[in-house]
């Protein structure tokens, strides 16, 4: 999972005239593809953190430079409104190409076709069409639909299908996200797991697995269906990806990354740590107005939770 196996050549290779002239540096780093199926060989996963803005992005990088791990950053469709897509994609492409960090851009949660569009021409690695709250054949459709605008833009982006309503915000919650599908029947089957794949022809595939989006504030989240994971894992030929991580239990988390999932989303616990870390800055310094010494506060907070997060997924 490390990315220590890149191969590099630099100027040393050059003829001695233009060494120092010109400086060349070729680096061959892995695909998000490669790391997602190394991820679901060894039973781990890769860690998704949504970002909003700048604070949460110096969290996830320094918090994966640090562990030497991959990591994937994602942002909703507000968050790209919020941030501006364009200038996301150029500090990720940035910290890719120029500095050979392993980090990736995925485009959360899109919800319509034009925008699946967007993203795909900006760039992103990969991009998420959220279809769950659609009836199941026109989830199907529209799901397919967004694979083939997207890959006839780029090849290589990944595009991955959700199957089972879980909610849709990453927030403190009083009570689960109305019409939720989070026990028994309602849970994603195998069989409607293997149709939808099949039939939308995406690579990575998000089932409703006891998960929701977002965390009860006054009880633990409801518990994975370990089970259920396996058996969609072993029917179905592409990697899952578990949403909703904020919220569960180390071992839910262990479990599931060992029976097919092979990335995890983090939201909602790392929005919470942004917030503690800024209330204490306030409380601490109720004279300072300079940002970064306020926000410190909070990437110091959201750097525990990240780490903490991406070691338990890649069983550092
Ligand atoms: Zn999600």
């Amino acid at each position: 999972m490390k990315y220590s196996n890149f191969c590099h050549s630099s100027e040393s290779g050059l003829p001695a005239g233009r060494q120092g002239i010109h400086y060349l540096i070729i680096i061959i780093m892995k695909t998000l593809r490669n790391y997602i199926s190394e991820a679901q060989k060894d039973g781990t996963a890769l860690g998704h953190f949504n970002i909003s803005e700048l604070t949460c992005f110096k969290a996830i990088v320094d918090s994966a430079k640090e562990l030497n791990l991959p990591v994937i950053m994602g942002t909703s469709e507000g968050e790209r409104e919020f941030l501006g897509a364009e200038n996301v994609v150029s500090l990720v492409y940035n910290l890719r190409e120029n500095h050979g960090l392993p980090i990736f851009l995925n485009a959360d949660h899109t919800y319509n076709l034009e925008k699946v569009r967007e993203a795909a021409i900006l760039g992103y690695d990969s991009i998420i069409f959220d279809g769950a709250k659609l009836p199941y054949e026109e989830n199907i459709r529209q799901t397919r639909e967004a694979v083939k605008i997207a890959k006839d833009i780029n090849t290589d982006i990944i595009v991955e299908g959700e199957l089972g309503y879980i909610g849709q915000s990453s927030a403190l919650l009083d009570k689960l996200p109305e019409g939720a599908q989070v026990t028994g029947d309602m849970l994603t089957s195998v069989k409607e797991a293997q149709e939808f794949v099949r039939e939308t022809g995406v690579d990575l595939f998000a089932p409703a697995v006891g998960n929701i989006h977002g965390m009860l504030s006054n009880a633990p989240n409801p518990a994975l269906n370990i089970a259920r994971i396996s058996e969609i894992a072993k029917a179905v030929p592409v990697p899952l990806v578990l949403h909703g991580g904020s919220g569960l239990r180390d071992e839910e988390f262990v479990g599931a990354a060992k029976n097919g999932i092979a990335i995890i989303h983090i939201s909602t616990e790392i929005r919470l740590a942004w917030r503690q870390g800024l209330e204490r800055a306030l409380l601490e310094k109720p004279r300072e107005v300079a940002p970064y010494k306020l926000l410190s506060y909070s990437v110091d907070e959201m750097k525990k939770i990240i780490s903490q997060r991406l070691k338990l997924f890649s069983g550092l």
